[in-house]
């Protein structure tokens, strides 16, 4: 059966998985028999707690007073103007009025904790006392870290040794949050080996422990469960966009590692079709050299978990990404995006390191934020969009997260500190 059958039939984007987690041909579990218990275990535990009142209202609380939520939906009015006078000067009276979805204000600087609050309030229902994580350029790590610390709970962050040697003020801000950060030494020694330790340390510690996924990837139920606990970012939007403009916006823009949240915010938009969706990922140094563009340069395979697109080399074996934003360079994409691609709903562009430079630069002069180098990838897009569209066209743009993590990579490349 087709992706877009499967759509065409149910009326709806929204309604997948299905029972046993496939997003059309994506997605799934494929994993190994001494995890499925575990994974059954949680599917269930997630079905109840999702429906309970009280465990939606402990979540809504603490993303309230401890996130600071509803993050703004923010008018960048000089982006706008430069993207009209730009228009202007092709001859065209376009130039979308641009809004900025701001996530980077979360606590913590990024959407990540949103998932995490979510899986962290899960583990306590389930009774775990122990919750492991796999990171990459260290954010998850730490949005788990900061979890953990807020509730008492023991915490183990695998992260591969070369990004322990990269990202050591996130190692350091684990550390300070009471977590143990386990290098790991295996394959390309990043964030892939990372999240196969920690798959092997889930099965090994059964009884307490609890493994808090950081992308909407991973085995079913973690795609959708992740997206689920993303989707704030797309509700928030929805009633903001009434409220400032009284209508549905007609664009979105997020960047896309894993793609946690890019789902968040599209989902909510998927069946109103006049919304325009558009998923950014990292061509690092071009989409014929080294990236981390799985969707546009690479193919369909397995990998923890799930059946999706991933940067692969000729005999199968996965190829390290590379972005110059850490958070970008997982080689595979959650598998739900890989259907979105398919079915045609969602648009997937890509941006360089160079391009998402010039747009981080940008946006730091035109709106004083300085957005973390992910984003970046998306208001490199913008540039390009925007300017296309007439004016009373309303552009969301997703700023996951602040740049201060960012700025020493960005002044390597930029000079001048
Ligand atoms: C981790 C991260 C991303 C990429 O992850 P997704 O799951 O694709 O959202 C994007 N932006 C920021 C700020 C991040 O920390």
């Amino acid at each position: 059966m087709s992706q877009a059958f499967v759509a065409q039939n149910l009326n709806s984007y929204r309604t997948g998985p299905d029972e046993r987690g496939h997003f059309g041909v994506f997605g799934g579990r494929f994993v190994a028999e001494t995890l499925m218990p575990l994974i059954l275990d949680l599917e269930r535990h997630y079905e109840a707690a999702r429906s309970d009142p009280a465990f939606k209202a402990e979540l809504d609380n603490l993303l309230t007073h401890y996130v600071g939520r509803p993050s703004p939906l923010y008018y960048a009015e000089r982006m706008t103007e430069f993207f009209r006078r730009k228009a202007a000067d092709a001859g065209s009276e376009g130039g979308a009025k641009i809004y900025f979805k701001r996530e980077d204000l979360n606590h913590t600087g990024a959407h990540k904790i949103n998932n995490v609050l979510g899986q962290i309030l899960l583990a306590r229902r389930m009774g775990k006392t122990r919750i492991i994580a796999e990171t990459g350029a260290g954010q998850h790590g730490v949005a788990t870290a900061t979890a953990c610390a807020r509730f008492g709970l023991d915490c183990v962050v695998y992260m591969g040794s070369v990004d322990v040697e990269r990202q050591k003020p996130n190692v350091f801000r684990m550390k300070l949050l009471g977590a143990k950060v386990v290098p790991v030494e295996s394959g390309a020694r990043t964030l892939k080996d990372a999240m196969n330790e920690a798959l092997r340390d889930w099965v090994t510690n059964v009884a307490d422990t609890f493994y808090c996924i950081g992308t909407a990837a991973g085995p079913h139920p973690y795609p959708a469960m992740v997206r689920d606990f993303q989707c704030i970012i797309g509700d928030e939007t929805r009633r903001q966009m009434r409220e400032a403009e009284g209508r549905l916006p007609d664009s979105l823009l997020a960047c896309i590692g894993g793609g946690s949240n890019a789902i968040g915010l599209f989902h909510p938009f998927l069946d109103d079709p006049s919304v325009e969706i558009y998923g950014v990922e990292a061509a690092g140094f071009g989409l014929d050299d080294k990236h981390a563009a799985s969707l546009a340069g690479g193919r369909p395979g397995v990998l923890h978990g799930n059946r999706t697109y991933l940067l692969m080399n000729a005999d199968g074996q996965i190829e390290e990404g590379h972005s110059i934003s850490a958070g970008l360079d997982y080689p595979g994409i959650g598998p739900e995006h890989s259907w979105l691609k398919e079915s045609g709903r969602v648009t997937y562009l890509s941006a360089t390191d160079a391009e998402a430079l010039a747009a981080f630069e940008q946006c730091s002069k035109l709106e004083g934020i300085i957005p973390a180098l992910e984003p970046a990838h998306a208001l490199a897009k913008v540039g390009d969009i925007a300017p296309l569209k007439p004016q009373d066209h309303l552009m969301v743009v997703n700023i996951s997260g602040r740049g201060d993590k960012d700025i020493f990579t960005v002044a390597e490349h930029l000079g001048g500190m």
